[in-house]
This record gives structure tokens, sequence and C-alpha cells, in this order.
């Protein structure tokens, strides 16, 4: 009787509810929440705010897991709203094994965490992204200018590099 009781159940357990944060400890005493998501559950078009959707955060590589920072969308939605352009997100969540066939990536990227996003917007340079992000994060946060888009990361320490 308990083994059909559990069956039964089981799909409760399941929920997504049960499953969908990650507590992410930092060296320097940070401690936040990293909500995550299975497309095949929420689905592509599911908004995470007002002008970003869950498939944008997505791996390249298909993985069906996303992990995204509520910090970073908000970052994000700040530097839409200052540029009154969209944010191309070139690369967000990234697997570990994705993140390993990059060149030059960062073995503990923040991407890995749902905290960080590659961008661009029309009509802004590189330099002038940063700028912006700067305004927001003050002092915290990673932000590296390279070529053709800007790294942004919702870290608790402060960096800034040029790639
Ligand atoms: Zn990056």
């Amino acid at each position: 009787m308990r083994g059909w009781l559990f069956l039964f159940h089981a799909p409760a357990f399941l929920s997504v509810s049960q499953c969908s944060m990650w507590n992410i400890q930092e060296q320097k005493g940070g401690e936040y929440m990293v909500n995550i998501y299975y497309m095949s559950i929420h689905g592509s078009g599911y908004k995470l705010s007002d002008h970003f959707t869950l498939k944008e955060f997505q791996c390249h590589d298909g993985q069906d897991f996303i992990a995204v920072d509520p910090r970073l969308v908000e970052l994000l939605e700040n530097i839409r709203k200052r540029c009154g352009a969209p944010v191309i997100i070139n690369s967000g969540y990234r697997t570990p094994s994705y993140n390993r066939t990059l060149k030059g990536s960062a073995a503990q990227s923040r991407h890995l965490f749902g905290m960080a996003a590659d961008i661009k917007v029309k009509g802004y340079s590189p330099e002038q992204i940063a700028a912006i992000a700067g305004d927001y994060l003050g002092n915290s946060g990673g932000i590296g200018i390279y070529k053709t888009f800007t790294h942004v990361d919702v870290r608790t320490g402060s960096s800034r590099w040029k790639g």
C-alpha cells in the first residue's frame, strides 16, 4: 500500500516549486538565491521581466536547465531603460561542459551560476555599456570590455577588466 501511495504522489515531489533555487555562497560573504528554470516546464516564452524571456538566457548547447540570478535581470532591465533600446544577450547561463569548450573562459565563470551575461546594445560601444553598467553596479559586480560585447555580472566583489 505504501508503495502505491508513493507512486501516486510522486509527481508532487517533482514539482518546480520544490527545486527552483540555488543557494549560492560566495567566498567574500555573499549569500543569495539564484532561480533555476527548465525550458521544458516553463516554456521558451516565459517572461523573466518586462523585456527578457527565459530563452535569451539558455545555454547555447540547448540544455533544458537554466539558472538566472534575479539581480542580473534587474541590471539588464536598468541598462535597457537607460539605452532605450533592446539589450541583446550573446551568452547568459552556461553549463560547465559548454563553458569548457570556450577558449579563454574562466573555470569558475559567473555564467555557470546564472550571474553573468555578455551583452550588446545597438548604437552603443562596449565601453559605453560598461560605463552604464558601472553606474548601477557601483562598487560591486564584474564588468569586462571586449571588442564586440560587454560582460556584466552581479558578483559580490568588484572586478573590471578588458578582454
Ligand atoms: Zn561573459
